[in-house]
C-alpha cells in the first residue's frame, strides 16, 4: 500500500465527489449502481508493483520451457477407463446435443472435465459415437480447428472435416492447428503446423500461430489432401 497516496485520497474525499462519480457511472452504464463503489481503492508502491511484475514474468518464463511443456503434457489425462468411469475426449470441443443426451443416459452421472473431456461415471467400457475420441493415441487429440466455414462468417475455409482428414498423417507429438482465418480463435498459441484459410487457399505457418508470417501462401486444400503426408507429415 502506498501510504502517501492513500492519505491524499482520504483527505480529498467528499460526499459531493462521490455523488459526481456515481452520477457519471449511472449515466454511462446500462444499470444504475445500487452499491457503494470505490470504497477501498488499492494504492500500490512502485517497488511492490515491480516485484509482482518480476514474479509474474518469472512464472511465465518457467511455463515456456520445454521441460515445463513435457511435465504439463504428462499431467493431462488421456481418454480411457478409470475407476470412476470412462473418460472420453470431444473432437474440437464440439458435442452434438444428441450425443450428450445419449452419454447422460449411459451412466449415473456425467462430469465435465477440463481439456475438452467428459467422464461418464460408472462405465466399464468406452462409449463409441461420432465425434468422441476414445483412444489415448488418437491423433485428433493433437488437432485444433476453429468453427470455420460455413458457420463462421469470417472464415475463408471449412476447417473441421479438413483437419479430421489430415489428423491420421500427423507424426507423433506434432500439433496441427487449422484456422478458418488469421484470427486463430481456436489456438492463439504456436503450433508445429498451422494452416490458415485465406481467400486464395491455405497459408502454411511452421512453429507459429495463425497471425505469423507463413512459409507458403495460397495452397489449394485439394492439393494438401492429395498428399497429406507431404504437408503435415513432416516431409516438406
Ligand atoms: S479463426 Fe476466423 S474463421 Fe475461425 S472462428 Fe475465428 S474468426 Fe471464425
Amino acid at each position: 500500500m502506498h501510504p502517501e497516496l492513500r492519505a491524499r485520497f482520504n483527505a480529498d474525499f467528499t460526499p459531493e465527489k462521490y455523488a459526481t462519480l456515481l452520477h457519471c457511472v449511472n449515466e454511462t452504464e446500462k444499470w444504475p449502481a445500487d452499491f457503494r463503489i470505490s470504497e477501498t481503492p488499492v494504492f500500490l508502491t512502485r517497488a511492490f508493483t515491480d516485484d509482482v511484475t518480476r514474479g509474474a514474468n518469472a512464472i511465465v518464463d518457467a511455463t515456456r520451457t520445454p521441460e515445463f511443456g513435457r511435465e504439463a503434457a504428462s499431467a493431462v489425462p488421456k481418454p480411457g477407463l478409470f475407476s470412476g468411469g470412462a473418460l472420453v475426449a470431444v473432437a474440437f470441443g464440439q458435442l452434438w446435443s444428441e450425443t450428450l443426451a445419449w452419454l447422460a443416459r449411459l451412466g449415473p452421472g456425467l462430469r465435465l472435465a477440463p481439456w475438452r473431456m467428459l467422464l461418464v461415471e460408472g462405465l466399464h467400457e468406452m462409449p463409441r459415437a461420432k465425434g468422441l475420441v476414445m483412444h489415448a493415441d488418437d491423433p485428433l487429440l493433437r488437432v485444433v480447428a476453429c468453427t470455420g466455414a460455413p458457420k463462421c462468417p469470417q472464415a475463408f475455409a471449412e476447417t473441421r472435416e479438413f483437419a479430421t482428414a489430415l489428423a491420421p498423417h500427423l507424426p507423433p507429438d506434432v500439433r496441427l492447428h487449422v484456422s478458418g482465418c488469421a484470427k486463430g480463435c481456436a489456438h492463439p498459441a504456436a503450433a508445429a503446423i498451422t494452416l490458415v484459410g485465406t481467400p486464395d487457399g491455405f497459408d502454411l505457418v511452421r512453429q507459429g500461430n495463425a497471425r505469423q508470417a507463413p512459409i507458403m501462401r495460397g495452397i489449394d486444400p485439394a492439393e494438401i489432401l492429395a498428399e497429406p503426408g507431404t504437408w503435415v507429415g513432416g516431409r516438406r
